[in-house]
């Protein structure tokens, strides 16, 4: 018997979104009542589609019933999978570090505590017993895609990453005309956080770096907003174009999903503040690439060139 009833939940624009609740906050995750009710309303909807398809006779009311049905299942399922991922992150992590939490409701300004085996800071390694703590905060460029978030691929924890994500990771160069959106992420976490890293991340099989790549020679664009954005990395793809002119397509984006990172952290020396804290040594810019088919992370500096990138 399903258990499962259905709540009205008063969106903010006025319109009843249909949300499934259980019976209380104590649901079993293994009760099937979730799937049996979204199962229900599939099968209501397809008899309603038939039903339609014998009968036009009942025209275009009943079309617009069947098209609100669908809508509103499948708002309920996104709102139903919110609703799991909060309940998840809440019992996992919220409730079992409540002195971090508890730290971040005051501030943003976390500077989370890691720890590093002190072995590998030997000069320190006389004044330390085996470990050492030190504080540390990062400022993340990754793609919007959905696939690459830093927090699951990197493990950082609330508090410990300011993030900007955007089509295929991309930082503008500094112009107070344009862009505002991402001045003033970077103004606000070295000037506020005070972050110490900023890392730009890549990924493999990027589809902004290809929509970069598919751009005609003449630069005609047919997208509102994508290709003009992606342009931000044009330098990539002409170096790439160049340089590596005999790889097949596919391999050619590889190249400029790593390029486009260097460009990137360019483009972020072009900030003024960015810059002074470079050459003050309190800030430092590092790229890295995530390989989601291979499952390895390449991490490099920009220092006065680019460095070799470690592979993890
Ligand atoms: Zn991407």
């Amino acid at each position: 018997m399903m258990r499962w009833m259905m709540e009205r939940m008063a969106a903010s624009d006025g319109i009843d979104v249909p949300i499934y609740l259980g019976s209380g906050h104590d649901q079993d995750p293994q009760d099937p009542g979730e799937d049996m009710a979204e199962d229900l309303c599939n099968n209501a909807i397809e008899g309603l589609k038939q039903l339609l398809s014998e009968r036009s006779d009942l025209g275009a009311v009943a079309a617009v019933k069947i098209k609100q049905l669908t809508a509103d299942l499948e708002a309920a399922t996104s709102v139903e999978r919110i609703k799991t991922g909060f309940t998840h992150f809440k019992t996992e992590k919220y409730e079992k570090n409540p002195s971090l939490f508890e730290d971040l409701a005051k501030e943003q300004h976390p500077k989370v505590i890691s720890s590093i085996s002190i072995c590998k800071i030997s000069i320190l390694s006389s004044l330390l017993k085996s470990w050492i703590k030190f504080y540390m905060q990062f400022m993340v460029f990754a793609c919007s895609d959905s696939r690459v978030c830093p927090s699951h691929i990197l493990d950082f924890q609330p508090g410990e990453a300011f993030v900007v994500r955007n089509i295929a990771n991309m930082v503008p160069s500094y112009d107070k005309m344009r862009y505002s959106g991402v001045g003033a992420a970077i103004e606000y976490a070295v000037l506020h956080l005070k972050v110490d890293t900023i890392l730009v991340m890549g990924h493999s099989c990027c589809g902004g770096i290809k929509a970069l790549m598919s751009i005609p020679a003449d630069g005609t664009t047919s997208s509102d907003f994508i290709e003009d954005w992606v342009k931000i990395c044009s330098t990539a793809k002409s170096k790439v174009k160049e340089e590596f002119k005999d790889l097949d397509p596919t391999d050619q984006c590889t190249k400029c999903e790593m390029e486009a990172v260097n460009v990137s952290l360019g483009n972020i020396l072009t900030y003024p503040f960015v810059k002074a804290a470079v050459m003050n040594r309190t800030l430092s810019l590092k790229g890295g690439y995530y390989n989601f088919v291979k499952a390895t992370f390449d991490i490099w500096c920009l220092d006065h060139g680019v460095s070799p990138s470690v592979v993890v």
